[in-house]
Parts: C-alpha cells; sequence; structure tokens
C-alpha cells in the first residue's frame, strides 16, 4: 500500500486484512470460472446440436432415396438412375412388376403381414437383381421395379422374367400360406419400345396391364399393337358414355303381330346406336360394351322415356315390349323404378311388357322371382325372349311368373322344316300352362304358309321382317296416321 501510495491504515485488524484478501480473489476467481463454464456448455451444446442436424439431415436423405420398409431405391431415385443410364446411351430394359393378390393378404390378414410380404418380395427382387447385375427399387404399393443395363436379347428378359414370376408366387409366411401370391409384369426396352424414362415405364405399365387382364402370374413384353387397340377401346367407351348421355342410343320399334288376323298389336324397343359420323351402331356390339362398363341401366332408362314419348303419338292400345338385362332383371330396385318412370311419362302399365332371356335368369334366380313378381303385380306382362335356344327348363316357366314365351327365330330358318314338330310341342306345352307364344323371325318367304301353321296350332303373335323390320319411331307415327299398320304381304 505504501508502494502503491494509497492510504493505509494500520489499525486495520490482520484477519479482516486476509478476508479483504481472500474475498477480492474469490470473486476475481468466480468471473473467470463462471463464463468459461458457461462458454464450455455453450461450445458443447452447439456441438451437440450440430451432430444432431446432421443426422437427421442424413436420415431425411435416406428417406428421400431409400423405401423405409423395403430399404429398395423409392420411385424418384429410380426415374433419376433410369435418366443417367439412358444417357449411357446402352440398351437397356425395365421389368415392372405387380403383387397378384396382395390386397386379399391384407384384407385377410392384417398390414403387418402385408408389410412382411412386401419385404420379402423386395429381399427377391434385390437377389434376382444381384444375380443379373440389375437394380431393384419399389415404385410403391405393390409395383416393384428391375432395371437392367445391356440386356437386349428377348430370350434373356424372358428367363429372367420367368423366374420373377416363379419366385414370388412361392409362399411368403406361415400366415400368407393359403393366400395366393404372385406377380405379373411388363417388360419394356430403350430402343425398342421407347427412348425416354417415364414413356418407357408407361410401355412396361401397359405391358404388365395385358397380363392382368390375361390371367395374371405371367410377363408381356409391349406391344404397340396392343396398346393402339388399348386406345381404340378407350375412344370406343368414351363416345358410349357420351351416346347414353346425349341420347344417341335411341328406340328402333319392330312390330308385332297377332295371329291369325295379322293385325299389329305392338312394338317390341330395339335399340340403335346412331352415331355422329351417321352410321348406325347395333346392339349386339355395343349392348356388352355398355354392360361392363355399367351403363345398361342408364341406357335403358332413356330409351323407356324415348319410346312412351314416340308411343304417345299411336293408337293408345298398341302395346311397348322391352328388352332387360341380367344386371337390371335382379336389381331389387328395378320393377319399382320401372313403374315410377311409366308412371311419369303415363304410359299404363297393361300395356307394356319386358323381355328377358332365361340366362339372365340363371345368375340370380331368387332375386328375379321377386322381380317378376313384382311387376307382374303391377300389371306389367312377362316375356320369355329367345325360348328354345337355352335352358329352357320347364322350372322356370312354371315357378316363374312368366306370361309369354318367345320361340327363337332359329326355329323358323329359310328351308328348314325340321324344327317345326319342336314348335308344335313349345305350342303345346304353352297351352297347357296357360301361356302366350310369339314367334319370333317370320319373314317374307314364310308367307303364306307359316303364319297360317303357326295360327292353326295355336300360336298367339308373329314377329319378323314380314311384318316389318325395326324403325324409327317417327316413321311409325306416320305409317298409323297413314293408317297402313301391316306391311305389304301380310295384308293379302
Ligand atoms: P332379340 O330381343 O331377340 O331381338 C330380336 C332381334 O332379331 C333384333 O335384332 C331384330 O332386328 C332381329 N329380327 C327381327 N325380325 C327378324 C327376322 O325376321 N329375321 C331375322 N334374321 N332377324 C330378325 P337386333 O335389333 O340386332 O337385336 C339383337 C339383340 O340385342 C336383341 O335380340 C336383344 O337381345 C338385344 N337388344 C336389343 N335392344 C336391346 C335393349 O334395349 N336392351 C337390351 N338389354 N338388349 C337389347
Ligand atoms: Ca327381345
Ligand atoms: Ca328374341
Amino acid at each position: 500500500m505504501h508502494w502503491l501510495n494509497l492510504p493505509y491504515d494500520g489499525d486495520f485488524e490482520d484477519a479482516e486484512r486476509w478476508r479483504f484478501v481472500l474475498t477480492a480473489s474469490g470473486f476475481s476467481m468466480l468471473s473467470l470460472i463462471i463464463p468459461t463454464v458457461v462458454l464450455t456448455r455453450l461450445v458443447a451444446n452447439t456441438q451437440s446440436s450440430y451432430r444432431r442436424l446432421q443426422r437427421i439431415q442424413s436420415q431425411t436423405e435416406t428417406l428421400a432415396k431409400y423405401d423405409s420398409l423395403s430399404g429398395l431405391i423409392n420411385r424418384r431415385v429410380f426415374m433419376d438412375v433410369l435418366r443417367k443410364k439412358l444417357d449411357l446411351q446402352r440398351p437397356l430394359a425395365i421389368l415392372l412388376i405387380d403383387l397378384d393378390h396382395f390386397k386379399a393378404i391384407n384384407d385377410q390378414h392384417g398390414h403387418s403381414a402385408g408389410d412382411s410380404v412386401l419385404v420379402e418380395v423386395s429381399h427377391r427382387l434385390q437377389g434376382i437383381a444381384a444375380i443379373h447385375a440389375g437394380t431393384a427399387a419399389r415404385l410403391g404399393g405393390d409395383e416393384f421395379c428391375l432395371l437392367f443395363l445391356d440386356h437386349r436379347e428377348e430370350s434373356e428378359l424372358a428367363e429372367i422374367a420367368e423366374l420373377a414370376v416363379r419366385w414370388l408366387s412361392e409362399p411368403v409366411l406361415e400366415t400368407t400360406l393359403c393366400a395366393r401370391l404372385g406377380a405379373t409384369i411388363g417388360i419394356s426396352r430403350s430402343w425398342v419400345d421407347a427412348q425416354d424414362a417415364s414413356s418407357l415405364l408407361h410401355c412396361a405399365d401397359t405391358a404388365m396391364y395385358r397380363g392382368k387382364n390375361t390371367g395374371r402370374s405371367t410377363f408381356n413384353f409391349y406391344d404397340n399393337e396392343y396398346e393402339r387397340q388399348l386406345r381404340a377401346q378407350a375412344d370406343l367407351d368414351l363416345a358410349l358414355r357420351h351416346a347414353v348421355d346425349r341420347e344417341e342410343i335411341v328406340p328402333f320399334f319392330q312390330p308385332i303381330v297377332t295371329l291369325p288376323s295379322q293385325q299389329v298389336v305392338g312394338f317390341e324397343i330395339l335399340a340403335r346406336w346412331l352415331k355422329p359420323d351417321g352410321s348406325t351402331g347395333m346392339p349386339t356390339d355395343f349392348i356388352p360394351l355398355l354392360e361392363r362398363m355399367g351403363l345398361i341401366p342408364a341406357m335403358t332408362r332413356s330409351l323407356v322415356r324415348q319410346a312412351c314419348r314416340a308411343a304417345s303419338l299411336w293408337d293408345d292400345d298398341l302395346h311397348l315390349s322391352l328388352n332387360v338385362s341380367a344386371t337390371m332383371i335382379t336389381d331389387e330396385l328395378f320393377p319399382d323404378r320401372l313403374v315410377e318412370q311409366l308412371r311419369h311419362e303415363d304410359f299404363p302399365f297393361e300395356r307394356f311388357e319386358v323381355e328377358i332371356t332365361e340366362e339372365a335368369l340363371v345368375g340370380n334366380l331368387e332375386a328375379a322371382q321377386r322381380n317378376l313378381s313384382k311387376l307382374h303385380g303391377y300389371g306389367i306382362s312377362v316375356a320369355l325372349d329367345d325360348f328354345g335356344i337355352g335352358y329352357s327348363g320347364l322350372y322356370h316357366l312354371t315357378r316363374l311368373s312368366i306370361d309369354k314365351i318367345k320361340i327363337d327365330r332359329s326355329f323358323f330358318e329359310a328351308g328348314n322344316i325340321d324344327h317345326l314338330p319342336m314348335v308344335e310341342a313349345i305350342l303345346g306345352m304353352a297351352r297347357s300352362l296357360k301361356m302366350k307364344v310369339t314367334a319370333e323371325g317370320i319373314e317374307d318367304f314364310h308367307h303364306p304358309y307359316l303364319p297360317k301353321w303357326l295360327a292353326e296350332n295355336g300360336c298367339h303373335y308373329a314377329q319378323g321382317y314380314l311384318y316389318g323390320s325395326p324403325q324409327a319411331g317417327s316413321t311409325i307415327a306416320t305409317a298409323i296416321q297413314a293408317p297402313v299398320v301391316v306391311c305389304g304381304a301380310a295384308q293379302n
């Protein structure tokens, strides 16, 4: 203190002096230690955050590249790989693999069994990729892909595909032993089918789709012609959808005459597609397509509407007969919907008839039985169409509410009278069962003998080109006003 020239109190106690010195140095020490500790902590925290961040980043990268379940590369990375390999300008092939019946495994054994199947499938595909120096990827769901560079020979690729189909058809788990697993494969090749990644994948997809349509557990190479047919089919489907919406499908009407007078008593509604190009589509061509597309009910509704409106201009005792397909006759709502529509169109139920074939009945006999009784109850009559060429079971005739049978036109073929004894037998049977009978396919050359013979043997009605081919509703309206109801020869 002397040396520093500071005032110094000599009386200051030794102990106090020391306390002061210790306190001062303590504080100095603390002021050094605390920031050091805090700083060290801070540095450690920053380091661990950085490490965590790095870990997350690498996990994110892995997730972005690899499918977490199978460990295979995912779709995005596969497309990158494919693009890069295509840039090498060397021939390559891809095998698009879609599992068969995978949904059933998921549904029956649960999602964890489904996951195990996917993992096992991935291992098997990785095995195949390893054997043939290829790349395996999971594109999503139960869709996988194998890529092989420099594989050009069709036979070589077919061998790999065969192996894949075989391996993937083997049972995977104890629990799924009973569930049939399999795979359908589509193959496409660069230089042959397409040159860019997404087109190549599309080609493989089309080839795979072909396999799905033709039996599954198989493989197909991409075929340009098949794709062209698919496109044409899709165009036709779209055109048909429009045709139903825009009422391009119209009712034509074929007269049905009573025997022996041969006077028209009604018309059968026969669908015609008046195409925008001016041509006319026939029902045997478009009805099966509409059936597949589930559009028969919409078309039938539209036909009934148009037919009732056309018939409102005719004599008010003429009947209408509607062909009803199998799907509709077994639809529980069909009878009520039909009568509701007839009521709306103000068309009497007693003047309406539905025609069904026996094929339509056998699929779901009970439902058909209920519906036929319901229709019958409303006063709508039921005719069994094309009788004699199908099942022709007595069961159908006796147990179902059938009022009329229509003998198929094949019984009245040109120059063939061998069937007439059978027609006679059918007429006898119908008489016993108190059913009406219509003979179909009566043509000009049958005149005058067949209509006469039919009438004498108890046939009630006839239909065929002799009395008129199916015509547009407008021509019938004018014919009725004329009034030329029965055509040419029949009037004699
Ligand atoms: P179908 O019910 O047996 O109809 C009779 C078919 O025989 C009609 O053919 C008709 O043009 C034809 N035909 C009529 N008279 C004669 C004849 O004297 N000789 C010959 N050789 N043929 C004759 P179309 O119009 O081509 O109909 C074929 C089938 O398509 C129909 O057979 C029916 O099963 C089905 N169909 C027609 N329209 C509809 C419909 O609106 N709905 C449903 N579900 N099916 C329909
Ligand atoms: Ca018919
Ligand atoms: Ca028929």
